[in-house]
């Protein structure tokens, strides 16, 4: 897990490489401002008690309120935490969000547990994290394996920790608790606005268009459909029991539904042209679009030489590791990176946080168009800096990231304790 956070630091070297910042900057930004870590105690179903794992960082809050998921995971630990934490700090850079980066997690098997152990684990971390949240501070969000019934279950403790109701603690909230309309597909859809906006310039505006997605979560199954919709042949579909393949294209809604009944999108091979592929092999599929939206690490430097897709898009946190990155960009596979490509969900929360604080709520096409319009401005100019300075796209992205967060640090002055 060293080499995650060293990776992710490495893109930021790079970029300081190709753009003129301060030294203080970057050591500013090399470590996080903040890491707490508890453990929290819960009630099982059975009486007994037990202790879970769980962590909270503020990376760098310069530019706002820090700002990111919760994901509860069995293999989460405080490395991964504080990558995600860089990221998001990136990622709201890029967009130009007025928020920080942060993230947090609880180490668990959401899917070992209960209903009530759930929402009594899930009550558990706001009540531990209490002083560290808050709307003006730190805005927690759904990450993987966690939803919108969960963070209405946080932002009501949250309420009922100080006395009134505080819906823009968090966003990804129910609709009927203050959560905006536009936020369940938000990451897909931003990820899919980008692709589209520059499709020409990526080379694949003309000819086949075939998409592999790689883990079938909220991102990876919306990014199937609005694909589908959108003309493209889903060749392949993976979650973390199984890969499914179909040269003549499989049906994203199919393949949803197979998932819900039977656990797995492999649920759905035995029907017409069906087959079942292992990971590896759905990796290394030819097609022009490959996505993947699971975890880190998924493209590494043992299979970086298999991609055979054309261009890859990361819809998942750091699916791409440093080495792989650069085994890519060799082999002219271009990357839209995670910070800018999955940035729709943090965009869209942003809109649920102005709304909770406003008081006024927007409807689905505002929330659409406002999404794209930034989506295709940021892309756009990711584009024209990669363009301008002959480097990667995710170079690119954290060199305008990092043009943005230089400014706001070094607007904060020189003297102060609370920027450094
Ligand atoms: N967990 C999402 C991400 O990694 C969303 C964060 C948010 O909405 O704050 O971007």
């Amino acid at each position: 897990m060293q080499d995650m956070l060293k990776g992710a630091l490495s893109h930021l070297e790079d970029a300081a490489r190709h753009t003129s910042v301060h030294p203080e900057v970057l050591e500013k930004l090399r470590y996080p401002k903040e890491l707490l870590t508890t453990r929290l105690m819960i009630r099982m179903d059975d009486g007994s008690r037990r202790s879970f794992l769980a962590w909270r960082c503020r990376y760098d809050d310069t530019r706002g309120p820090t700002k990111g998921g919760i994901r509860y995971h069995p293999e989460a630990n405080a490395e991964e935490v504080v990558t995600l934490a860089f990221w998001m700090t990136f990622k709201c850079a890029v967009t130009g969000l007025p928020f920080g980066g942060g993230k947090g997690a609880i180490q668990v098997d959401p899917h070992q547990l209960s209903k009530g152990e759930l929402e009594r684990l899930s009550r558990a971390y706001v009540h531990a994290f209490a002083s560290l949240i808050g709307p003006d501070r730190d805005i927690p969000a759904p990450d993987v394996y966690t939803n919108a019934m969960i963070m209405g279950w946080m932002a009501d403790e949250y309420s009922s920790l100080v006395g009134h109701p505080c819906p823009a603690v968090i966003t990804g909230k129910p609709i009927p608790l203050g959560g905006s309309l536009g936020r369940e597909d938000a990451t897909a859809r931003g990820g899919f606005y980008v692709l589209n906006h520059l499709e020409e310039e990526l080379g694949l505006k003309n000819g086949s268009r075939r998409a592999v997605i790689q883990g079938y979560g909220n991102a990876g199954s919306y990014m199937a459909h609005f694909l589908h919709e959108a003309g493209w042949q889903i060749v392949g579909i993976s979650d973390s029991r199984g890969a499914i393949y179909n040269p003549e294209g499989l049906d994203p809604a199919a393949a949803l539904q197979a998932k819900r009944k039977t656990g797995s999108v492999t649920g759905l091979a035995d029907s017409h042209g069906v087959n079942t592929i292992s990971q590896e092999e759905l990796l290394a599929l030819e097609c022009e679009l490959l996505v993947p939206s699971a975890l880190e690490d998924q493209i590494h430097a043992g299979n970086a030489d298999k991609i055979r897709a054309k261009v890859v898009l990361e819809l998942a946190n750091g699916p791409v590791t440093a080495e792989a990155d650069r085994i890519l960009q060799q082999r002219g596979i271009p990357v839209l990176p995670d910070i800018l490509a999955n940035a729709g969900g943090v965009t869209v929360s942003y809109f649920e946080w102005v709304q909770n604080r406003q008081g006024y709520y927007w409807t689905l096409e505002e929330v659409h168009s406002r999404l794209k319009a930034i989506m295709e401005k940021e892309g756009r100019r990711v584009w024209s800096i990669a363009q301008t300075k002959q480097i990667p796209l995710r170079t690119a992205a954290y060199v305008h990231a990092l043009s943005r967060l230089s400014e706001a640090i070094e607007a904060h002055g020189t003297q102060t304790y609370f920027a450094g």
